[in-house]
């Protein structure tokens, strides 16, 4: 058995080596928390070691975030410092490379006024648009990994003590990002290849809709005429190969965004912003979200559905079987970065152009006119369950079974 360091080692090295793909005399950005800094020290060893000239660290912490939201006048939370976002910008114009650590606290705004919350995130989103669109359109390598915080690890073992709680949750993070297999490298050589595999087949099949079908779902997705399907790794405009999401198990593409119709029910909880959406069904016309109804954050739905025009239209769809590793695993981890990865998910919001041919080189129009959605959300929320029956249909209505019982056929 080897020691908690050697795995943690083997964490950062992949981040480094494979997801970011750090290149000679690049600067590596990374966003975290404060308390993930031990992981950070890490990370920027591995950084230098694979070449960086610099390892820049933007640090934030969630209880100050809290803090502000609950006790700034409503006027500051309209203000963003625009010499920060303008930072990050400049760093993505030189080339940068972004890390982001994602381990979001579910539990911690939940008490602060949702309004105040999506006023603060509107203002954030939209000056920080600029910087946004290197990552959104992959003309800069980057990648989100997670760490295990307390507040994390809590939510997804309520029942065994701290430390217990956080070395149960690297287990699984060692697992299901593969860091403890014998060769990291190889393994995720091999899962990219699995990946890559789907992704060809289903952009050979060009089809026209997908027709979603499980309990309380009866949903037709239309995708993009001009979709391509997309999984594991992307190339940034220079030719470098990176891999965004550590753990991914996703194949995803775009839908038109006026052609979804019918009604679809969630199958994991969202947590969204610091607060939790759950047991939502959400009902389509013509690509809209027209009606929509939650067990849990009824009003936080509401307002993530109202934050802009595109809110309500879809902007990625993505198929996970249900018999992967995460799911497998039989945690709900309150973190979409995992959640997502064990299921079939749709998002609402922003499109991403590289899911369509020719895509990051079109204008906002030409986008607009080839079904792409534009908005300052996207959340991905899941759909998948062991029940899910999915077909592909083609342009003249035949029909071929993709998913059965959860798994692809
Ligand atoms: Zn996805
Ligand atoms: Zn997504």
């Amino acid at each position: 058995m080897e020691t908690f360091e050697h795995y943690l080692d083997k964490y950062a090295e992949l981040a480094i080596r494979v997801g970011l793909n750090v290149q000679k005399d690049q600067t590596v950005v990374i966003m975290t928390p404060i308390s993930c800094a031990d992981f950070v020290r890490k990370l920027t060893k591995k950084a230098y070691d694979a070449g960086a000239k610099d390892v820049v660290i933007d640090w934030d912490d969630d209880e100050v975030k809290a803090l502000r939201l609950k006790h700034a006048p409503e006027s500051t939370l309209r203000e963003y410092p625009m010499w920060r976002a303008n930072g990050l910008e400049e760093m993505a114009e030189n080339g940068a490379a972004f890390l982001q650590i994602y381990a979001p606290n579910s539990d911690l705004l939940k008490d602060v006024d949702p309004e105040r919350v999506a006023i603060s995130s509107k203002t954030a989103a939209t000056a920080r648009e600029g910087f946004l669109n290197y990552m959104r359109n992959n003309k800069v390598s980057w990648l989100m990994v997670s760490y295990p915080t307390a507040e994390w690890s809590a939510k997804v073992f309520p029942d065994l003590s701290e430390a217990e709680r956080i070395q149960k949750l690297w287990e699984q993070i060692f697992k299901l990002t593969r860091v403890d297999k014998e060769d990291p490298v190889a393994a995720w050589n091999q899962h990219i290849k699995t990946l890559t595999d789907k992704q060809n087949l289903l952009n050979s099949k060009k089809y026209k809709q997908l027709h979603f079908k499980a309990e309380g779902t009866d949903l037709y997705i239309e995708l993009a005429p001009k979709h391509q399907w997309v999984a594991a790794g992307s190339e940034t405009e220079n030719g470098t190969f990176f891999i965004p999401n550590i753990p991914t198990e996703e194949v995803f593409t775009m839908p038109a965004k006026t052609g979804t119709n019918g009604t679809v029910r969630s199958t994991l909880p969202l947590s969204y912003q610091g607060s939790l959406i759950d047991g939502f069904t959400l009902t389509f016309e013509n690509g809209k979200v027209v009606k929509a109804t939650a067990e849990v954050g009824q009003e936080v739905l509401n307002k993530m559905l109202d934050m802009d025009e595109g809110a309500r239209y879809l902007g990625e769809v993505a198929l996970v079987p249900f018999d992967s590793p995460i799911s497998n695993s039989g945690l709900i981890y309150y973190n979409t970065l995992f959640d997502e990865n064990a299921s079939c998910h749709i998002a609402l919001g922003n499109s991403y152009p590289f899911t369509i041919e020719g895509g990051t080189s079109m204008s906002l129009e030409e986008l607009a006119q080839n079904g792409f959605n534009k908005s300052l959300i996207h959340v991905d929320f899941m759909i998948g369950s062991a029940d899910m029956d999915i077909d592909g249909l083609a342009e003249d209505g035949t029909r071929e079974p993709l998913f059965r019982k959860g798994n692809w056929v």
